[in-house]
């Protein structure tokens, strides 16, 4: 494979010469930074950095980027998204627009449930080409590692049929891509009124079929008001992680819903959501290998409220920050954005978001020996910047793309 040198960066971001698995509380606000660095990188990963005057001559003889004026950073990690989905939902982006709930969208028959029925009448080669883009766009805006759910099939065939598209997608793109089985996503209307009957699906025919075809690494479950209830939750992760699947749990959306107490009891690794998080929430979190994952992308298009995330970091928990990507709540996988909101809505300062969307994200899917800093011997996933004065320009540039360079496993895309 190709050695890459890139030469004159201004800053180099998020480096680490002892790998961590995540940061916490104060340590979020600092960011380890080399100016006027190099980066080398041989066999699509990274074999070297430091400043300019370190650069060994034989590193030159390498393909070379001039990256003057420019910054480079670990690629995004996005833990936490749905982008595998048939269709669009924007006419429901109108119903909301004139103050219809999220819930009363769902009683309607919206919602998680129109998405159901539109990935049902999807074929599998067709469900594939419409993720394909999606992947392609988030590559394109500094995306180098994603986890993606299922959960929009409801039934047997059609959760598998996402999972198998998932799979394809991860053979096929040079982003590492985790799977998760979300089949206790929603209650399809059939269910309506027996959902322990749909519970029982879920654990005896749909865990044993994913299994069967090693299709999902992780389980979540939708443990929220109007959702499933903490004890649907639990008889779920008990049987998933028989199977060996680690449960990544939705938490805390709408109510104090017990979400992160039992994602942590069940040593989840990463709760997401969690608007609705108090000193309960905080206490269990405390000393959990969980990592609370806040998705501000969602709260924002919902107009809902934010989670608080400033008492959280200030009782010394990790903060990530995903972008929920999915048709309803959050369609958009911009994690730049993502960066904003943290900033804006969360009131996290730039340095905590960029660790929120790197180290943290990907301890949050597994992958924190593969990506999310710049470390010797971690993937080459990277991108480079365009000319800016600093990096607190790029959440303060909220809507410019300011992404010059993607390069995935040392190549440039
Ligand atoms: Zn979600």
């Amino acid at each position: 494979m190709a050695k890459l040198l890139l030469e004159n960066i201004k800053s180099l971001i998020q480096v680490e010469d002892h790998p961590v698995s995540w940061v916490a509380g104060k340590e979020m606000d600092a960011l380890k930074t080399i100016d006027d660095a190099f980066l080398f990188v041989n066999d699509g990963r990274i074999a070297d950095f430091g400043p300019s005057g370190s650069i060994k001559p034989e590193y030159r003889n390498a393909e070379i980027i001039d990256a003057t004026g420019k910054l480079v950073l670990p690629s995004f990690c996005d833990s936490h998204t749905h982008l595998v989905y048939a269709g669009s939902r924007e006419l429901e982006y109108v119903d909301k627009i004139k103050g219809l709930s999220y819930e009363e969208i769902a009683k309607r028959g919206g919602g998680i449930l129109n998405s159901a029925l539109l990935l049902h009448n999807t074929s599998e080669d067709e469900l594939f080409r419409q993720s394909s883009e999606r992947i392609r766009e988030i590559i394109r805006m500094g995306t180098g590692a994603v986890e993606i759910k299922s959960g929009y099939g409801l039934n047997t065939e059609d959760e598998l049929k996402m999972l198998r598209v998932i799979r394809r997608l991860d053979e096929s793109f040079p982003i590492p891509i985790k799977a998760t089985f979300l089949g206790a996503h929603a209650v399809p209307a059939e269910y309506k009124k027996n959902r322990k009957a749909y519970v029982d699906l879920v654990i005896n025919e749909m865990l044993p079929a994913v299994a069967y075809e090693d299709l999902a690494e992780y389980v979540d479950v939708f443990c929220d008001r109007g959702f499933f209830t903490v004890e649907d939750t639990e008889r779920i992760l008990m049987a998933a992680m028989k199977i060996g699947l680690r449960p990544k749990i939705h938490a805390n959306e709408l109510d104090y819903s017990g979400g992160i107490q039992t994602g942590v009891k069940y040593n989840a690794l990463s709760v997401d959501h969690l608007e609705y998080t108090g000193d309960d929430e905080i206490k269990a979190l405390l000393g959990s290998e969980t990592m609370p994952t806040l998705l501000p992308g969602a709260s924002f298009f919902l107009g809902m409220i934010n989670p608080p995330a400033r008492k959280m970091l200030d009782a010394g928990l990790p903060l990530a920050l995903a972008s929920d990507f999915n048709p309803g709540s959050s369609p958009s996988g911009n994690m730049k954005m993502i960066m904003s909101f943290g900033c804006v809505d969360l009131r996290m300062t730039p340095e905590e978001v960029i660790n929120a969307v790197t180290i943290n994200t990907a301890y949050a899917m597994g992958l924190e020996e593969e990506v999310g800093s710049i470390c010797k011997g971690k993937r080459a996933n990277f991108f480079i910047t365009k000319e800016v004065p600093n990096v607190q320009f790029l959440p303060y540039a909220y809507g410019s793309d300011l992404i010059d360079t993607v390069v995935l496993n040392g190549e440039i895309i």
